[in-house]
């Protein structure tokens, strides 16, 4: 989704308002107001919130995982559940890279396809996505392997892992011809490990704008350890765990300290460690030279999927991934954002009614899967995009555009792409192939700065 995706540094709100000034659609004053008066009103409780209320006071705050599953995925009260959301683009709550432009699903198929022949042309091959949303990048994957005479009776299966009935419905509509044209089934699964690995398959897997959904928990180290931020109502006396959490500057990549604002929930940090902080505090060693202060964004589903798409390549057959999102080859501080009609609101506004989101850990994938698949990047949209071609193939629609508007179009959309002052750069590409294949194209040739490491 064209998300506000930001990277806050210790230099706070002025290097914020600048990269704010990105032709992305939102800037910091619009932001800053609209987070003020998303707090200022925060109105009659969500269903999402009576549902948070009721386990407050059953069992006490609650973390940062159970608020983004509710609000995201709580079968008929999340975000992700109700046709109404269901708009991706320029009337929805955010727009996606393969809305955008035809030309990302196509050079998506044609890296993964190239990943094919340079495997083993022989077998047959699957393709996988996971949160394919309203099904248009896989309708342009799909295009483009019909076109293509190699890979012309090898496709085998679609596989689609969508938790959202919703969604589902506009997938199987936007993919029906397809795969009654090219004779294949499509599957629905619930989730990555539902889908079988296959011996002599080879599966080529996609995930674009899925791990930013998933969700996370929020640690915070201590002299004790880790324990965990979570959730609670701000009025209530009753909550158990009353420690504020502490204003601290060491965050990794926190936004700049605005001012507090009225709201129904708020922060509070658990006085000892709990089952998930302790875990996730041990999830990559990167985490455990981090300073007393320090707080980070952990998600353990984005963990297991990482592993399942691991798993799924890690055959016979072999196979190849590309996960696209936005984030870095970190941990993220702060990053959790909710999203309403393009415009950044409170992360408490409305929960069920927005879109709630993270930067992705990127090195954290890696770390879940490295036994079993080698990964290359992440490199920026931007340099993928270039490097598999996309002005080549901007200017070859463009040749055969029917009109002025539509040339502007292929035009606009490829440039908005590779912005290096919005998705371009915000949106980083990771590749997974199985073990002992080396170096890949476009990775190997590509010194990019999303390459760092906390
Ligand atoms: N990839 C699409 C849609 C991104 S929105 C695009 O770029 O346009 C995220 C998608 O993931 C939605 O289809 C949502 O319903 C799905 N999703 C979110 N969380 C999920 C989960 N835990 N399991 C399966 N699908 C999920």
């Amino acid at each position: 989704m064209l998300r506000f995706a930001t990277r806050y540094g210790s230099n706070g709100l002025s290097l914020w308002l600048r990269q704010s000034n990105c032709r992305h659609g939102l800037n910091a004053r619009t932001i800053l107001r609209a987070r003020k008066m998303s707090g200022d009103s925060f109105g009659p409780p969500t269903d999402v919130e009576k549902i948070m209320l009721d386990s407050v006071k059953a069992t006490g705050p609650i973390s940062f995982s159970t608020f983004m599953q509710l609000s995201l995925g709580h079968p008929t009260h999340g975000y992700y559940m109700k046709p109404e959301h269901a708009v991706f683009g320029t009337q929805g709550d955010f727009i996606t890279s393969p809305e955008i432009s035809q030309m990302f699903g196509e050079l998506v198929a044609l890296w993964m396809i190239k990943q094919w022949m340079d495997t083993n042309v022989k077998v047959s091959f699957r393709v996988v996505e996971l949160g394919p949303g309203r099904g248009t990048l896989m309708d342009d994957v799909l295009r483009v392997l019909k076109q293509l005479p190699a890979a012309r009776g090898k496709l085998k299966s679609i596989h689609l892992v969508e938790s959202s009935a919703t969604m589902r419905a506009l997938q199987e509509g936007k993919l029906r011809k397809a795969s009654q044209e090219g004779n294949f089934q499509i599957m629905w699964h619930d989730a990555i490990e539902e889908i079988e690995p296959e011996e002599d398959v080879f599966t080529m897997l996609v995930a674009h704008e899925f791990f930013d959904a998933l969700p996370v928990n929020v640690i915070e180290k201590t002299q004790q350890g880790w324990n965990e931020v979570l959730i609670a109502p701000s009025s209530d006396p009753s909550i158990r765990y009353t420690i504020p959490s502490s204003d601290l500057d060491q965050n990794l990549d926190s936004p700049p300290k605005l001012h507090h604002m009225p709201s129904r929930w708020t922060r509070v940090l658990s006085p000892t460690p709990t089952a998930s902080s302790t875990l996730l505090g041990l999830a990559s060693p990167r985490f455990f030279s981090l300073p007393v202060g320090t707080r980070i964004e952990v998600s353990r589903a984005s963990m297991n999927q990482a592993r399942g798409i691991g798993k799924l390549i890690n055959t016979k057959g072999g196979g190849c991934a590309l996960v696209v999102d936005y984030g870095a080859d970190r941990a993220f501080g702060d990053s959790l954002r909710a999203f309403r009609k393009h415009k950044i609101v409170d992360i408490f506004c409305s929960p069920g009614e927005c879109d709630v989101t993270t930067n992705v850990d990127f090195a954290l994938l890696k770390e879940s899967m490295a036994d079993l698949v080698s990964t290359h990047g992440p490199i920026s949209q931007r340099n993928f995009l270039t490097c598999m071609g996309i002005e080549i193939r901007a200017a070859a629609l463009m040749r055969s555009a029917s009109s002025l508007e539509r040339k502007k179009a292929i035009e606009d959309g490829a440039n908005r792409l590779i912005d290096p002052c919005g998705m371009g750069e915000q949106y980083k590409v990771l590749g997974a192939v199985a073990k002992g294949r080396g170096e890949i194209w476009p990775f190997a040739v590509i010194q990019d700065s999303a390459q760092q490491s906390i």
